[in-house]
Parts: C-alpha cells; structure tokens; sequence
C-alpha cells in the first residue's frame, strides 16, 4: 500500500482545515482496514471520528459522553473494546502520562510514537523521529534491553502558546 500523507507533521495552524483532517484520517483508516481484513464497524469509525474532534487528548470517559450525546446510551466496555482495535490497527495512541488517545498522524507506517504536548492548550503534535527511534534502540542495545513498545512523550509549550507569551 502507498504511504499515505501524515494528517499533522506538526503543531499545524489554528485556522486550518480540520474537516480535511477529519475526511483524511477516516480514509486512511477505512483503507488499511480493508487491506487487512478487518471491519471498521459503525461503532469504531465514529470513536475514531470522535479521538479526531481535535488535535488535543481525549480521555475514554469523554469519548464515551460524546457518543452519548449523539447515540444515547452506550457502554462503557463498548468503547474500551473500540478504542482498543483502534490502537491494534495504530490509528489512535494511548498517552499513558495523560490516560487519553489521540489519533495517529501516521497511520500504516511502521513508527514509535513520539508526542509533543503543549501543557497550555493541550494541542498535541506527533513526531516521527528516526534519530530518536535509533538512538532509543542503541541505548536500549547497550544496556542488554529489547524494546517492544516506545512511546516518547514530551510536555512543554507549543508555538502559538510561546508566542502569546512573549
Ligand atoms: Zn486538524
Ligand atoms: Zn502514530
Ligand atoms: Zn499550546
């Protein structure tokens, strides 16, 4: 399959076309589940639609109050058991410092998730980093360590939070 295109490289700007993130990140999805035989359900699209809603975490508990908002009452298993499917296939990560997922800015590509997170708004930016994949896996070597699973994950000030505070 082709690459597809990174939804967010970056801190991408405020006023930008989030519908087009949106639209993007459900085709990519729909895509790399077709090609693996497996069933993007109703249910786990819209979860899928809903950790999309913005560039910012979202925790289970408010996943679950949007889709009750849209679809009445829904069970909480329910949403785990989506959420879950949705990170075997790595179209969303789970932020273990902040419990929330956030969807995946390279979906299909083999990557360690690197995130960068704005501790003033929230906003999130995911990095796809080689020289940390290396260097992460080259200390772990030394140490006599075999990574199965990175996820690297930075707090700090975003661009436009750093601007309004200059
Ligand atoms: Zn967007
Ligand atoms: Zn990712
Ligand atoms: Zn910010």
């Amino acid at each position: 399959m082709e690459q597809p295109a990174p939804v967010s490289p970056a801190f991408i700007a405020t006023d930008h076309n989030h519908d087009h993130c949106v639209s993007l990140a459900l085709q990519t999805a729909e895509a790399i589940c077709r090609e693996r035989g497996q069933r993007l359900t109703t249910l786990r699209r819209k979860v899928l639609e809903l950790v999309w809603a913005n560039h910012r975490p979202v925790g289970a508990y408010g996943l679950l109050e949007m889709l009750r908002d849209e679809s009445g009452q829904v069970a909480p298993a329910t949403v785990y058991r989506a959420l879950d499917f949705l990170q075997e296939q790595g179209l969303v990560h789970r932020l273990a410092s902040l419990n929330a997922f956030i969807g995946c800015a390279f979906p299909g590509a083999a990557h360690t998730g690197q995130f960068l997170i704005c501790t003033s708004c929230q906003e999130l930016a995911e990095l796809d980093d080689r020289q940390i994949t290396e260097a992460l896996r080259a200390s772990a070597d030394a140490s006599g360590f075999t990574i199965s699973h990175t996820t690297v994950e930075v707090l700090g000030l975003c661009p436009h939070c750093r601007k309004g505070r200059a």
